[in-house]
């Protein structure tokens, strides 16, 4: 088992080599792949960081290739870089471009690949498939190239995407990792918890992004972190946003705009609540709710007291409520 979990890297290691000379390396790599990359903006450093890399548009040149350069046909499929067929193996990422997901070590564990034309019946994105070292539940993009300054920082943004994570890079920020679009998981935030207790939430502006915003926090305040969410305008993701900024001008934005989770609910409710007192209650019991999860009695006391004066509403009557909600949950 063991064994297998390191051949299985071995394998995944050649190929984000052979991917990545391909992308910058080869014809068909640089017309296509760098060509793609470059219109979206982003620099050959950041590319070279991440090492990002390019699968030719053909059924099996990366198979062939692994198993002429001495690797066990197993390996490749375990680690679903070959889809095993009866003519023979194929290529996964064929015609995609390549990000490599990398362990807090550094070391390549699966593969998220990007299509580049669009193409209603294809996957935008394709990743590696679960195995003994690909877990997506417990792995988070960019965390290699975030732990440093997580620590330096002692704080940690969280998008959504490959992309977000690249783009605030590319902006100066390296204290980001993403979820990859699975909801978010314990253990991720775990991970986080290793290098700092600090968290802003970064999702994408859009209904989807505001509902996984919401989620995350409760997680986040379950495992004892400090959440802060930054909503961004409608439409646009960390990437598109942070696209035409420097560092100063992207951390000065998120200082400046983001908001802990009860404002955040507060501002997303209340608009809707306005003075309708039934309304009203339910956003309360909302926050009541969040607030309820965490689990330090000081760090909750602190949300109380926030709560009620941004709600105007009695301490004692939120701690009845939390009282209640904490029964329930024993
Ligand atoms: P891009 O800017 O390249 O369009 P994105 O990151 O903005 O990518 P989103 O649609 O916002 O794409 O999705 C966020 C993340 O969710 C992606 O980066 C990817 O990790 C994951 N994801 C999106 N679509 C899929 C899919 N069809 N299959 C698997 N994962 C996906
Ligand atoms: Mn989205
Ligand atoms: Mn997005
Ligand atoms: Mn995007």
């Amino acid at each position: 088992r063991k064994n297998d979990r390191e051949s299985m890297m071995i394998v995944n290691s050649f190929a984000q080599k052979y991917f990545s000379e391909k992308l910058l390396q080869s014809e068909e790599g640089m017309a296509v792949g760098m060509s793609y990359l470059r219109e979206r903006g982003f620099r050959e450093d950041i590319i070279k960081k991440f090492q990002l890399g390019f699968c030719l548009d053909s059924w099996n040149a990366f198979s062939e290739q692994a198993i002429q350069s001495g690797y066990k046909k197993q390996f490749l499929v375990q680690t679903g870089l070959s889809i095993d067929k009866e003519k023979g193996l194929i290529d996964r990422f064929k015609g995609r471009v390549l990000f490599p997901i990398h362990g807090i070590a550094g070391r390549t564990l699966g593969f998220g690949g990007r299509i580049l034309k669009k193409d209603p019946k294809a996957a935008k994105y394709l990743n590696s498939p679960e195995s003994e070292v690909y877990h997506k539940s417990r792995i988070l993009y960019g965390i290699y190239q975030a732990k440093k300054s997580m620590v330096q920082n002692d704080k940690c943004y969280l998008v959504e995407g490959y992309t977000d994570v690249l783009s605030f890079h590319q902006a100066g920020i390296e204290n980001v990792v993403a979820s990859s679009g699975t909801a978010l998981t314990a253990d991720q935030i775990r991970l986080v918890k290793r290098f700092t207790n600090n968290m802003t939430i970064i999702y994408d502006g859009d209904p989807a992004g505001i509902k996984a915003s919401l989620r995350g926090i409760d997680l986040v305040l379950e495992q004892e972190l400090n959440v802060k969410v930054l909503l961004l305008p409608e439409g646009e993701d960390p990437d598109s946003f942070s696209r035409t900024m420097g560092a100063t001008e992207l951390s000065q934005y998120i200082e400046k705009n983001e908001t802990d989770f009860i404002v955040f609910k507060t501002n997303l409710l209340l608009a809707d609540a306005k003075n309708d007192p039934v309304k009203r209650a339910n956003l309360i019991i909302d926050i009541v709710r969040s607030i309820a999860i965490i689990p330090d009695n000081i760090i909750r006391s602190v949300y109380v007291k926030e709560c009620s004066s941004i709600l105007n509403v009695d301490e004692r009557v939120l701690y009845t409520e939390i009282n209640k909600i904490k029964g329930r949950l024993q």
